[in-house]
C-alpha cells in the first residue's frame, strides 16, 4: 500500500478514527524530515510494535532560534516519502506552519523547566520549550499508543518522559539506540553540512565518548579527561559543552556518583553543530 499523505489535521484524523475503530494500535515517530537511517531504525522499529505507523515530518519554528537559519534546514518530502515505503510506514503527516500554528505562534507552551534549561537549551534558548510544545500537539492530533524518539537526542529523551508523567499522557514511549557511520560518527540530518575534512573531525564527538567510556572505572575527573583530550586533538572541532548526567534527573554528577551515567557532548564542526551521548557505568575514582 502507498504511504498516504496527511497535510492536514483533518486528513490525519480520518486516519487514525478508522484505524482506532479496526482496533489498531498507532504509534508516532515525530520527525523534521531529511531521514536517513536513524529516523528509520524508528520507523522500523514502529512497525514492529504496532498496526499504524505515523511518521510526522514538521520542520518546527518554535524549537529554533533567532540566530538559527531554519531556512537552511534541509526539506526532501520526496525523498522520505520513497526511503519510508519498505518498512510498512501507513501514513506521514507533513503539515504546514499554519496548520500547525493557526493563531500565530503558540502563546500558549510547554516549558520545560531547569533542565530545558541546561546543555542544549542553554546554547539554544527556549529550544525545549519549542520541542515539548510540538511534540504535544502532535501527540494530541494523532492520539498514538506509543511515540519514539531516537537516544541520540538523550535530554530531549529525557524532557518528552518527564512531560508524559507530569501531565499524565496516555502514550507510552519507545527509545531507539543511536545509529552510526562506519566510523562511529551519529547520524544526523545536518551531516550533510560536512565537507571531507569535517566529516573526519567530527568522528572525534564519537572518540571522544568512547574514551570516556573505556575510562569509567576511574571515575568522573578520568572520564572527562579522556574525552576533552580526544576533542583538544580535534582543532576543527569546537566544543560547546561536555558534561556527565545522571539519567534520574539529568543533572551532573558529583565525584562520589557510582552508578549509570549519560555522557553529554556538543561541538560546532565548521558551521554544522553536532551532539551526541553514550551511557557510561561510572565508578567512584580508586584512591
Ligand atoms: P529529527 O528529525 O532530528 O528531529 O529527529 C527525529 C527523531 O529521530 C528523533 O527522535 C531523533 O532522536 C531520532 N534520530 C535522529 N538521529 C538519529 C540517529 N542517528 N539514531 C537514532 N535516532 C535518531
Amino acid at each position: 500500500m502507498p504511504i498516504a499523505v496527511a497535510e492536514t489535521i483533518s486528513e490525519l484524523r480520518e486516519i487514525t478514527a478508522e484505524a482506532r475503530f479496526a482496533g489498531k494500535r498507532i504509534a508516532l515517530v515525530p520527525t523534521m524530515g531529511a531521514l536517513h537511517a536513524g529516523h528509520l531504525a524508528l520507523a522500523q522499529r514502529a512497525c514492529e510494535i504496532a498496526d499504524l505507523v505515523i511518521v510526522s515530518i514538521f520542520v518546527n519554528p518554535m524549537q529554533f532560534g533567532p540566530t538559527e537559519d531554519i531556512d537552511r534546514y534541509p526539506r526532501t518530502l520526496l525523498e522520505d516519502l520513497k526511503q519510508l515505503e519498505p518498512f510498512g510506514v501507513s501514513a506521514v503527516f507533513a503539515p504546514s506552519v499554519a496548520e500547525m500554528y493557526p493563531t500565530g505562534s503558540s502563546d500558549t507552551r510547554v516549558t520545560a523547566g531547569r533542565v530545558g534549561s541546561l546543555y542544549e537549551g542553554h546554547t539554544r534558548s527556549g529550544h525545549f520549550d519549542g520541542v515539548l510544545t510540538v511534540v504535544s500537539k502532535l501527540l494530541n492530533v494523532a492520539q498514538p499508543a506509543v511515540v519514539l524518539f531516537g537516544q541520540k537526542d538523550a535530554q530531549q529523551v529525557f524532557l518528552v518522559k518527564r512531560m508524559i508523567v507530569d501531565l499524565n499522557l496516555p502514550v507510552a514511549v519507545e527509545i531507539v539506540p543511536t545509529v552510526r557511520e562506519d566510523g562511529g560518527l551519529a547520524l544526523s540530518s545536518r551531516n550533510r553540512f560536512l565537507d571531507v575534512k569535517e566529516k573526519r573531525a567530527a568522528r572525534g564527538l564519537s572518540i571522544a565518548l568512547e574514551a570516556a567510556e573505556s575510562s569509567a572505572d576511574r571515575g568522573i575527573d578520568a572520564v572527562l579527561a579522556a574525552a576533552q583530550s580526544v576533542l583538544m586533538g580535534e582543532h576543527l572541532v569546537q566544543l560547546d559543552y561536555l558534561a556527565v548526567v545522571d539519567p534520574q534527573t539529568f543533572l551532573p554528577v558529583d565525584d562520589v556518583y557510582q552508578g549509570r551515567a549519560i555522557v553529554l557532548v556538543a561541538a560546532r564542526v565548521g558551521s554544522t553543530r553536532l551532539i551526541d551521548n553514550a551511557a557510561i557505568f561510572l565508578a567512584t575514582a580508586r584512591s
